[in-house]
């Protein structure tokens, strides 16, 4: 069994990313700029930005943090997108998910620049990502894409069953995944909350990627031998011996799985760091355009 070290193949991309950024920044005089909006202060988006904010740092990134109250009004945080749009220092924005019940996640979507959208969420990029056309592909599919790509995972032809259809992970990743592209070209399957015979279906998969957010959702007699599983799910559940009071598993058993499987994601460490590498990858892209320079 291979497992999938998402930490490293992000370490490794990043390296390659400071190198091109050192590149861009002597060349046009400044270094990319990423801002995240973050309203409250949930504690795994606090996490999630940090870590974003960080990983700029490492590759050569300018970037800020704008800070929001829960209670901001919806046009608050809409007039907030206009500025950043309109901001020439900055090449790209991402709005962390979730946001308070009583904004519109489609409006604040939709209202973001598609030139500096490198979450890839504007249906503008959704719809170039799904036309095989360039774009801004959203950051969580896209680094699953680069870490198949890093390990050399053949998907032309194979049964790809995907847990989840949310607009941010399963959606664009089936899209990605059947596109005439390598990695790509596979044949998939997505199901969700109201799919029957689930069963049935995951152990048909060559490749099963979880993206539910239910822990340990995904069981040993849901996998076929040898099959490769990519478990996307960041789930936090309580844990008294660590220092945070908390620990991350993901939508797979992975004790149960494990030995079954060719090849596997663990959680920490598989996707999660490859979503911050896509985003960076996205944000230099967009500096570049913005630059005049691709
Ligand atoms: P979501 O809640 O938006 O979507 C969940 C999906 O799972 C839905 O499409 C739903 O139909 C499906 N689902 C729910 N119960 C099901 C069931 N019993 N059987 C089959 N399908 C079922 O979630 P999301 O935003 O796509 O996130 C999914 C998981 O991925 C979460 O754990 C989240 O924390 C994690 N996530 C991780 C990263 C990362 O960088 N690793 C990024 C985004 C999300």
């Amino acid at each position: 069994m291979i497992l999938i070290d998402g930490k490293k193949t992000s370490t490794e991309i990043q390296e390659k990313l400071a190198r091109e950024t050192a590149e861009f920044s002597n060349s046009v005089g400044k270094p990319p700029h990423l801002a995240a909006i973050l309203v409250g202060n949930s504690g795994p988006s606090e996490t999630y930005v940090a870590a974003k904010m960080e990983t700029c740092r490492k590759v050569g990134f300018k970037s800020s943090l704008i800070r929001f109250e829960t209670d901001i009004k919806e046009e608050e945080l809409l007039l907030e997108i206009d500025r950043l749009n309109a901001d020439p220092d900055l090449h790209g924005f991402i709005v962390q998910l979730p946001l308070p019940n009583h904004i519109s996640v489609e409006k604040v979507i939709e209202r973001i620049d598609p030139r500096k959208d490198v979450d890839g969420f504007h249906p503008l990029n959704m719809g170039k990502m799904a036309k095989n056309q360039p774009s801004f592909a959203s950051a969580t599919p896209w680094g699953i894409m680069r870490l198949i790509e890093a390990y050399g995972i053949e998907t032309a032809g194979k049964h790809v069953v995907i847990l989840g259809r949310s607009q941010i992970v399963g959606l664009p990743l089936a899209l990605l995944l059947s596109r005439n592209s390598n990695p790509g070209n596979a044949t998939v399957t997505i199901c969700h909350s109201r799919t029957q015979n689930l069963t049935e279906i995951t152990r048909q998969a060559d490749i099963l990627i979880a993206a539910i957010g239910i822990p340990e959702f995904v069981k040993a007699e849901m996998v076929k031998p040898g099959a490769i599983v990519i478990d996307v799910g960041i789930n936090r559940i309580p844990d008294e011996s660590k220092k945070s009071g908390f620990r991350l598993i993901g939508d797979v058993d992975f004790q149960q799985v494990s030995p079954l499987c060719s090849a596997i994601t663990p959680v920490p460490g598989g996707v999660g760091p490859m979503t911050i590498a896509a985003l960076m990858e996205n944000t230099l892209m967009a500096a570049r355009q913005q630059s005049g320079l691709s």
